[in-house]
């Protein structure tokens, strides 16, 4: 079983009737590179810089990062990396730094909030990472973005901070992506638009699913409503996708979901190209894509969408694909 999965190591993800998608690896610091490309991942579709600032006792420097950035970058040998900016506050907090006492966290001070506020430590990064550019083949994204404005004010500074290492005669990639995670349902339903401005698209449906059903994704008390097969979430993903190729960028998936044996078929169907897991999710997902075809997952997916309950969703792709 083992032995099988690992001659797919070095295939290409590639269906039956030959569409090409990507399958990536999630990871949250630069130890986790060896895992990615022992499963065969051909990138890294999610590193959480998060640890980086979770593992200090300070807010990292400019250096400290770079080098992280660096390690990660020459460690990928020139696939594609997406980094997302610190993903900072909900419950991820800091020995260093004192969090506004706020009644829902998960719903305030954070993320992309955070940075935007405190522009200081946002440059910081940004520069770490533009610098590092170099070294192989660097995606930017911001986490947590609600509005157009936000993405627009984040880019604005990313611009800024380029210029000015260029002008420090700092040597830069031209080709650095600048896209964003698409976690929160207003950035879903908005998509098209967004997709007019940022290079590419990443699901991340751990908190898409949370705020769409307005349940907490650590409450055992209400996970029931954690559901990535309710029609609702998957018309929001199917509504990124579309709204990121109708302006021909390309959209991704970060978040559990991606990895999920009964979702690749319908994420297949509806045009992720870009599948970012586990490590150990890889190479399941790979067999499972060569002998899947497109256009019958295309048909697959169009049928969920009309779908009420999770439950049917499910049974329709158990029905479809356990044959
Ligand atoms: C997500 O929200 O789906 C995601 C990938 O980010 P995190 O799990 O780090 O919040
Ligand atoms: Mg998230």
């Amino acid at each position: 079983e083992k032995a099988a999965l690992q001659i797919l190591k070095d295939a290409k993800s590639i269906t039956t009737d030959g569409h090409e998608v990507e399958l990536a690896g999630n990871i949250g610091n630069a130890k986790d590179v060896e895992g990615v490309l022992n499963n065969g991942g051909e990138g890294v579709g999610l590193f959480r810089t998060e640890f980086l600032y979770m593992d200090a006792d300070h807010f990292p420097t400019e250096d400290e990062q770079f080098a992280a950035y660096k390690e990660v970058l020459e460690g990928m040998g020139g696939r594609k990396v997406v980094v997302r900016t610190l993903d900072i506050g909900g419950d991820k907090k800091l020995s260093y730094f004192t969090f506004p006492e706020e009644m829902n966290p998960f719903l305030g001070y954070r993320a992309i909030r955070l940075c935007l506020d405190r522009t200081d430590i946002f440059r910081t990064q940004l520069r770490a990472l533009i610098r590092a550019s170099i070294y192989g083949r660097l995606c930017i994204m911001f986490p947590m973005i609600a509005t157009v404005d936000e993405f627009r004010q984040a880019k604005a500074i990313f611009n800024e901070e380029k210029e000015n290492l260029i002008k420090e005669g700092v040597q830069v990639a031209d080709n650095i992506e600048v896209g964003m995670m698409v976690e929160i349902p207003a950035a879903a339903v908005n998509a098209d638009n967004f997709a007019k401005e940022a290079d590419f698209f990443s699901i991340g449906t751990n908190d898409l699913i949370q705020y769409s059903m307005a349940a907490d994704r650590m409450s055992e008390n209400v996970s029931y409503l954690y559901q990535p097969y309710n029609p609702s979430i998957l018309r929001l993903v199917n509504m990124t996708i579309q709204g990121a190729h109708k302006e021909g960028k390309w959209a991704g998936m970060c978040g559990e979901m991606a990895g999920e044996p009964y979702a690749v078929p319908l994420l297949l169907g509806m045009g992720l190209d870009e599948f970012s897991m586990s490590a150990t999710s890889i190479l399941p997902a790979r067999k499972m894509v060569n002998n899947l075809s497109k256009k019958e997952m295309e048909k697959l997916a169009e049928e969920a969408l009309k779908l009420s309950t999770a439950e049917e969703v499910l049974e329709l792709v158990k029905k479809t694909v356990d044959k």
